[in-house]
């Protein structure tokens, strides 16, 4: 899951990047409008938290042509300007949701989650064979047994089981679990799904994650395939 925060107030952009990123999501900052639309045609955001009142143009220009995208992510409106009027302008522009500053964290972080269910559909429980995901208490489990993986291990885990039995190369994965500021080798997603093997798969005879030559690894249990979910 990947978020994007447009917040030209240094200090609000940091805050809300280090309590997102604790909660297990990848965050990218924009300070400005122009760099939030830059983000947005670059890369695939998952949630878009987005302050109206910036340096270089109204948040609501950027709300705007994110709407103007085919299939925008949804977009929480974080603002000073909490009138009557303000809320349901950027409402009625097609703000998912709206939060007047000032906020505390946690009434953020559980309208971003109740967001991301709005815009996935997909199932909060994920299986592959006897693998079991589930995606709001961010507990796996194999066979019954509960394994323990660390956020970017679960991170990475999720997004394989939600895209189950399609081949995902490295640089999907790190784009899907890392923020932009990582700028390291893909290559650090062949030490995670090592470590995500030797949690989930060694000591079972079903291995779950398979490596696909040319492209990068993919999930699936192949002695019984299962119905998409
Ligand atoms: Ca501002």
């Amino acid at each position: 899951m990947r978020i994007l925060v447009v917040e030209d107030e240094k200090r609000i952009a940091d805050f809300l990047c280090r309590g997102l990123q604790g909660a297990g999501y990848a965050v990218d900052a924009a300070l400005t409008g122009g760099e939030a639309l830059d983000h947005i045609h670059s890369a695939d955001y998952d949630i878009v938290i987005l302050d109206l009142m910036l340096p270089d143009m109204d948040g609501l220009k950027v709300l705007e042509k994110i709407r103007n995208r085919k299939l925008g992510p949804p977009v929480l409106i974080l603002s000073a300007r909490g009138g009557l009027d303000d809320r349901v302008k950027g409402l009625e522009q097609g703000a998912d949701d709206y939060l007047v500053k000032p906020f505390a964290f946690v009434e953020l972080l559980a309208r971003v989650r109740a967001l991301l269910r709005r815009g996935q559909p997909a199932p909060e429980k994920l299986q592959v064979g006897d693998l079991s995901l589930d995606c709001t208490r961010r507990k796996v489990s194999r066979a019954g047994e509960t394994i323990d993986l660390a956020p970017k291990e679960f991170g990475i885990l999720e997004y394989m089981m939600r895209n189950r039995s399609r081949p995902l190369s490295r640089t999907m994965i790190v784009e899907h679990v890392w923020d932009m500021d990582y700028d390291g080798l893909t290559n650090i997603v062949d030490v995670y799904i090592r470590h995500l093997r030797s949690k989930i798969d060694d000591r079972f005879p079903q291995k779950l994650i398979q490596t696909v030559r040319g492209i990068g690894y993919m999930i699936e249990a192949p002695d019984r395939p299962e119905r998409q979910a």
